[in-house]
């Protein structure tokens, strides 16, 4: 299998020269995050990552997960890498210091774990779905119900899960049958079946605290009619220890493509104890905290299987020798040149990390919005860090995803028949990576959120902020000849982004059908623009740093070149992607559907 080295100078780079987190310490109130502590964050997640993650990755797919009398059994060597992880403090790392967290930013949480998901997607899934349980309690649950459940869950001792799915239930939660009666001692008696739960069981940990969508007997159909209730695999005493066993269980574990060392299980519960967490019927709002931080760490794992993707893709390139050089013998002392010398697979290196890099920024900028909206002390920052993030969280997940598995496949068009056979570990980046495209909402789902929620909200309020923001940003550059080439194409982008906008508003109340016919198109674009403006600024960065004599050539000349790759090769789908949602919905809904 080969190699894997955390990007940890492209995350410093990110964090502390192109988006300057240091200018927001003072007011979030993260005196401990300077960019030297940083930047040792950064280093010791990467160890983490390659050290204890990667290690696992391989025989953690093959090994697979176990159900054995309703006991799950994850892979060896996985129970003492969740350890390993706990321990070290990832799991607390922006944890809320009342209960036991940290207190880092948010966005140095949601930074690492492209490390963690990148070396090992199925082992990174067990933390990060108590990290999104986490983040529901923190916002909905009582300070008793805090105080029972997040000192564990911050220190990892404990697991969450987010139980939403059903049989017949997926995107259209509204219609789940997982029923929740009062019991005399204000409790719940939850009682349904939910399927594909993430980590639903195991033994890592010694407790699990489920979270369960469900319904109460007096619910209102629909959306409107759905509770949230905690539901813990052991009863907690009133003194924090261990009580009797919940009544839940795994009936079963899912045979699947890929991501084989995590648990995702079929979870019964009958007339299990459940604690209404938040209102009743109020329990979209609170899936929703739970989706959005959940969403946002669903981007970095496409982020982070392309960029592992691009590592193994470098790595062979550079060691597989197949003819010669167009324009002449490059390794004369070889039969061969090493194919990273011909065009066609520099093109795919080139196209792989032009995404990386830019959908790095672009995460890192999302990660920052999060820590501004939760903590700024000016109410007008915060709203404003609120719209933007509301934007770029369907967009980063649909569009980090995307290409996350897009380019798993592009490395082993990179290895040729080789990557399709299992020891070079490609084809499993393939399998593991698919998944991400489908959960935490389907990338379409993704689309209509930001086509047909997010962009009208408050008035397009969030969508006018990132247009200035674009425009002022390109405009600031526009005369300076040696940006030319990054600039225009922005520009053109932006406005074919402006002119998309406006078909909407000229045709969705027309047919809402033309909604759903150009979001996907829609929800590319937008990705491809905030991508690219973040390319725009990391060429400044670059150049300035080149203009003062750094001792990085390499690392800032590099820059140039990829920011300029981007603008040639991902840049330029702004004319189709604007075909796309213009064409409408006409002829896509004309056909009959007997004719499918
Ligand atoms: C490995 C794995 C792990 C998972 N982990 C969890 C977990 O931990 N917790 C949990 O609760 N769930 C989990 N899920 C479930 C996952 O979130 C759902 O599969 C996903 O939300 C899609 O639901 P569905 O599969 O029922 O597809 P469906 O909702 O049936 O969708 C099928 C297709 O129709 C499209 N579609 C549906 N409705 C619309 C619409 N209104 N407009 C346009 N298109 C539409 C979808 O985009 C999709 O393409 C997991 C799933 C898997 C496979």
């Amino acid at each position: 299998m080969p190699g894997f080295t955390s990007p940890v100078r492209d995350l410093t780079f990110v964090a502390n020269e192109l988006h300057k987190f240091e200018d927001y310490r003072e007011a979030l109130g993260f005196e401990d995050a300077d960019p030297d502590t940083i930047a040792a964050i950064f280093e010791e997640a990467g160890r983490m990552a390659d050290e204890v993650f990667h290690p696992l990755n391989r025989s953690g797919d093959e090994e697979g997960c176990k159900l054995e009398d309703g006991k799950v059994t994850v892979p060896a060597g996985f129970t003492e890498a969740y350890k390993a992880y706990t321990e070290s403090g990832w799991s607390s790392l922006a944890a809320d210091p009342e209960y036991g967290g940290q207190g880092m930013p948010e966005m140095l949480s949601k930074m690492v774990g492209e490390l963690f998901s990148a070396t090992n997607h199925s082992l990174a899934m067990y933390p990060g779905l108590s990290h999104g349980a986490m983040s529901s309690l923190t916002v909905w649950a009582s300070e008793e119900m805090k105080q029972t459940y997040l000192p564990k869950l911050t220190t990892g001792e404990w697991t969450g899960t987010m139980n939403l799915t059903e049989g017949h239930a997926g995107t259209d939660l509204g219609i789940i049958r997982t029923k929740a009666e009062p019991n005399a001692d204000g409790s719940y008696a939850v009682s349904g079946e939910k399927i594909f739960i993430s980590a639903g069981e195991h033994e890592m940990s010694e407790n699990i605290i489920h979270l369960v969508l469900a319904k109460l007997p007096d619910a209102p159909p629909g959306t409107k009619g759905i509770s949230l209730f905690i539901v813990p695999k052991f009863m907690v005493n009133s003194d924090g220890s261990l009580g009797e066993r919940n009544s839940l269980k795994c009936t079963s574990i899912e045979h699947k493509m890929g991501i084989k060392g995590s648990a995702t299980c079929v979870m019964n519960y009958e007339n299990a104890t459940g604690f209404l967490c938040g209102e009743p019927h109020k329990g979209l709002r609170a899936m929703f905290t739970m989706m959005n931080a959940a969403r946002l760490g669903v981007a970095y794992e496409g982020l982070g299987a392309a960029e592992i993707a691009y590592q193994y893709a470098v790595e062979y390139a550079k060691d597989r020798t197949q003819g010669r050089s167009l324009t002449g013998t490059k390794a004369p002392e070889k039969p061969a040149d090493p194919i990273i010398h011909h065009p066609d697979v520099r093109r795919m290196l080139l196209t792989m990390r032009s995404f990386t890099e830019g959908a790095r920024a672009l995460g890192c900028w999302a990660g920052m919005l999060l820590d501004i909206s939760e903590r700024h002390p000016d109410e007008a920052e915060k709203e404003r860090a609120e719209d933007l993030l509301g934007l770029l969280t369907p967009v980063a997940k649909a569009f980090f995803t995307d290409e996350g598995t897009t380019h798993a496949s592009t490395a082993m068009q990179v290895y040729g028949g080789h990557g399709y056979i299992a020891e070079w570990g490609v084809e499993q980046l393939v399998r593991d990576a698919r998944i991400s495209q489908l959960y935490e909402g389907t990338n379409g789902i993704q689309a209509l959120d930001l086509v047909g929620r997010k962009l009208a909200l408050n008035g397009g309020r969030g969508l006018t902020t990132f247009m200035k923001e674009v425009y002022k940003g390109l405009k600031a550059e526009e005369d300076n000849d040696d940006m030319k080439a990054y600039v225009e194409p922005m520009q053109a982008a932006l406005a074919d982004l402006q002119a998309s906008t406006e078909w909407f508003m000229n045709n969705a109340m027309e047919n809402a059908d033309n909604v759903g016919s150009a979001s996907v198109a829609y929800c590319r674009l937008f990705a491809i623009v905030a991508t690219g403006y973040m390319w725009v600024r990391m060429v400044r960065v670059a150049k300035d740093a080149l203009a003062a004599g750094t001792d990085e050539k390499d690392f800032y000349g590099s820059k140039l070149i990829v920011g300029k790759f981007y603008m040639e090769h991902y840049a330029t789908e702004r004319t189709m992607l604007r075909a796309r949602v213009e064409a409408g919905c006409g002829t896509m809904m004309s056909m009959a559907v007997d004719a499918f």
